[in-house]
């Protein structure tokens, strides 16, 4: 592993936007100029801004925020390094393209794809292999929260990470707690709930959780940054809808006390 990736993946306050697959060339532009400029207005305020593209767009990412304080990634990765894979796109053919960061394991990809844990640990071993972040995403459904189930779904979907990974590389991931049940809803965790969640996968990462930085990510708006964001375990935001326009994103950015 290069030794920068320790610095990426470092605890630290972060906001992360997931543009999903959103955008257009023009509309791009505006966006990822407007957020080079108003992260350029406040920085060494200690948080690192991202933002994960689609795929054809880690072109223009680079064009416009190489240089700038803000950094870009992917929202997926194949598990495979290459060859009859068609339609995937490879870490390595990721990193090409300057990215930082790589999502891997949202929920949209569990559920539409089918994704499970052990294949989501394979894609972060990939992302790491390419001298890139995954930020590894786990949630509960609402029906799990429901019946009490949250902690073990969480504990479950960590210990594949673990298991494959290993403490020493998880140590070098960011993970992002979206319980699905906020994930483009408007209905967001409460803060108690959140802190309750990062408290416990902290305790659970054992010597690598002190490092760690844990993200939240479910219907974060600027209304309600702050108040998550000032949660002891909470190092920032996974930001979905809300990162598809500055004055939303950039108050989010902006919302650490
Ligand atoms: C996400 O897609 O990771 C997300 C958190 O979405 P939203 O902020 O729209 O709920």
């Amino acid at each position: 592993m290069r030794a920068s990736q320790s610095s990426d993946a470092a605890r630290k306050k972060r906001v992360v936007g997931n543009w999903k697959m959103n955008g257009s060339l023009a509309a791009n532009a505006e966006l990822l100029r407007a957020c080079s400029a108003s992260v350029e207005a406040w920085a060494g305020a200690g948080v690192e801004v991202s933002v994960c593209v689609p795929f054809p767009y880690l072109a223009q990412a680079r064009e416009l925020l190489s240089g700038s304080a803000v950094r870009w990634g992917a929202q997926d990765a194949s598990v495979h390094a290459s060859g009859a894979y068609t339609g995937e796109v490879s870490a390595q053919m990721i990193a090409e393209f300057g990215a930082s960061f790589v999502i891997v394991g949202h929920s949209e990809r569990r559920a539409h794809h089918s994704e499970t844990s052990a294949l989501v640990a394979g894609k972060a071993a990939a992302v790491l292999a390419a001298a890139m972040t995954p930020i590894i995403c786990l949630g509960e459904t609402l029906e799990e929260r429901e019946i009490d189930m949250t902690e073990a779904v969480i504990a479950g979907q960590l210990s594949v990470c673990v298991e494959v990974l290993g403490l020493d590389a998880l140590a070098h991931c960011v993970i992002a707690y979206e319980p699905v049940w906020a994930i483009g809803t408007g209905r967001t965790a409460t803060p108690e709930q959140v802190q309750a969640v990062h408290g416990f996968l902290r305790t659970r990462l054992g010597r690598a959780g002190a490092g760690i930085s844990l993200l939240y990510g479910g219907s974060v708006k600027p209304s309600n940054a702050a108040e998550l964001f000032a949660m002891p375990d909470v190092d920032g935001g996974l930001i979905g809808g809300a990162s598809l326009k500055i004055e939303d994103f950039e108050p989010i950015c902006r919302a650490f006390g």
